[in-house]
């Protein structure tokens, strides 16, 4: 009988609680509705609106993939190739290896994967024969490991797709690939920094 008289009293203070938090809900909806955004309202205030928001977002998402298809970005090795065989080829690798090692015949072209200014055309101990260039889209783009001192100069200006050298084992490489890096604006050695390619290597393989 003591425990019935506890579970009502229990309930009773719960649908009280209850009774306040739907009051408050109630005074605060008001001014939760008057914040939301407009095309939200517009869009739970009629179905016409609401067709209106399905369609805008459609097309947001067509011109998206718009974009996508016509991105400049070509796959850098011009002919038979990998994007790295073992984990240490990767991005970090476990070593901190700034870029991304993939291998291909020696000899094998290189395009700029995407158009830009080179910023930097040259042969240094580690790197070898190798390329930076400042990307159009405001990246680093790096080449390394080339099979001979590359084929452009600092300050030039080169297309997407361009022929920027030959698949090498130049500098401090064990076996022919390109050694490829990528960095965020403004760039190589300037304030970015390097980031995980796999991803964009793997799409830009697949699309050209
Ligand atoms: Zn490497």
């Amino acid at each position: 009988m003591h425990r019935l008289v506890a579970v009502a009293a229990l309930a009773g203070v719960a649908a009280a609680v209850l009774v306040v938090v739907l009051r408050g809900e109630e005074r605060r909806a008001p001014e939760a509705r008057a914040a939301a955004p407009v095309a939200f309202t517009a869009a739970v205030a009629s179905p016409r609106s609401f067709r209106a928001e399905a369609a805008r977002r459609a097309e947001l998402r067509a011109s998206w993939e718009r974009r996508e298809r016509t991105d400049e970005h070509v796959f850098p090795i011009r002919g038979r190739h990998d994007r790295g065989r073992y984990e240490t080829n990767d991005f970090g690798g476990g070593r901190g290896h700034q870029g991304q090692d993939m291998f291909a015949d020696c000899g094998t072209p290189l395009v700029a994967a995407l158009g830009g200014v080179v910023k930097r055309a040259g042969t240094e101990g580690a790197g070898g024969n190798y390329v930076v260039i400042a990307g159009k889209d405001r990246r680093d783009y790096v080449y390394m490991h080339l099979a001979e001192p590359p084929p452009v100069k600092d300050g030039q200006r080169v297309e997407s797709g361009q022929s920027i050298g030959r698949v090498g084992d130049s500098g401090n490489a064990d076996g022919c690939h390109l050694h490829f890096e990528l960095w965020t604006a403004p760039g190589w050695y300037a304030g970015g920094e390097p980031i995980d390619t796999a991803k964009l290597l793997a799409a830009w393989d697949a699309a050209s």
